[in-house]
């Protein structure tokens, strides 16, 4: 029958003529379902407004959330990874750090930097999770050890964000050696007295768990990270039971006393200041000596 059959082939829309909405407008929480534009989302540090549930950011956000007017310098800037195991899986290693610089804008999975947060100093290093999972190799481990020194020499308290799979494979035993140099020289900084807050955001696991992760003066977590060595699915493989309900998330983690507390992003920065104004090096702004303040409380 001729109205039934199509006499143009196809549908065809002029390019010009297409009405799409545009990526990246809209947010749809993938916890509670809510969309909100991408605008309010930013607005709301990437938290949901209606259940809280904390998406996933860049080093770039914690240092814009964090310093000052978001003013800060960088550390170590150009770092580069090199290839000490001429290591090829898919590609070559070198090629796949160039592709992944080319699409992500950035040299490595961690950045570090200086400045003002809530007009006290302070030495941040932050993660990021798209620069080949957030995987440890040696520049993260290289520019954190760093970033620790400066945060020494200056007396300066350090924060450190971590968002990880852990240890980057295409540099196998050179990944494991940042465990023991990061380490090490945290304990440096416990030993000078001066401050180390660790954040653990979504997800924090392997060797950054085994290493700097839960090495802070206080271990703090933002909602619903998970948290862990092994993942899930290993653990249960190997145990051949099944896990606990909310396993390996930052509230299982905090009820089993592995964290002091869990942090909204929201209120990051303020917690921040306010632990440590309590924090603070003994030699930085203290009322009176060390030595002078415990001879007081001996002749009371
Ligand atoms: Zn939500």
């Amino acid at each position: 029958m001729a109205w039934f059959k199509r006499v143009e082939k196809g549908i065809v829309t002029p390019t010009e003529q297409k009405k799409e909405t545009p990526d990246g407008l809209w947010y749809k929480c993938p916890e509670c379902k809510t969309v909100a534009t991408m605008a309010e989302h930013k607005r709301l540090l990437h938290v949901c407004g209606s259940c809280s549930y904390h998406d996933r950011v860049d080093a770039a956000d914690y240092f814009d959330l964090l310093f000052d007017s978001g003013e800060f310098s960088e550390l170590d800037a150009d770092l580069r990874s090199g290839d000490p195991l001429q290591f090829v899986d898919t590609k070559a290693y070198p090629q796949r750090v160039q592709a992944t610089e080319r699409n992500t804008g950035l040299k490595d999975a961690v950045r570090t930097a200086h400045g003002m947060s809530a007009g006290q100093p302070l030495v941040v290093a932050a993660m990021d999770f798209k620069f080949i999972g957030g995987s440890m190799g040696s520049v993260v481990g290289e520019k954190i050890a760093r970033a620790i020194d400066f945060a020494r020499q200056n007396r300066t308290p350090f924060l450190m964000i971590s968002r990880s799979g852990g240890a980057r494979m295409m540099e196998a035993g050179y990944s494991l050696m940042q465990m023991a140099k990061t380490s090490a020289k945290l304990a440096q900084l416990a030993e000078a007295g001066v401050p180390y807050v660790s954040l653990l955001t979504d997800p924090t696991t392997g060797g950054v768990t085994a290493s700097f992760a839960m090495l802070g003066d206080f271990n703090i977590a933002e909602p619903g990270a998970l948290i862990g060595f092994a993942g899930p699915r290993v653990i249960k493989e190997t145990i051949g039971k099944d896990l606990p309900k909310g396993f390996q998330s930052a509230e299982f983690v905090l009820e089993h006393g592995f964290l002091d507390f869990i942090v909204d992003r929201r209120e990051l920065k303020q917690r921040l200041a306010d632990l440590l104004g309590m924090l603070r090096p003994a030699d930085a702004a203290a009322p009176e000596p060390r030595e002078a303040r415990r001879s007081s409380v001996k002749t009371q």
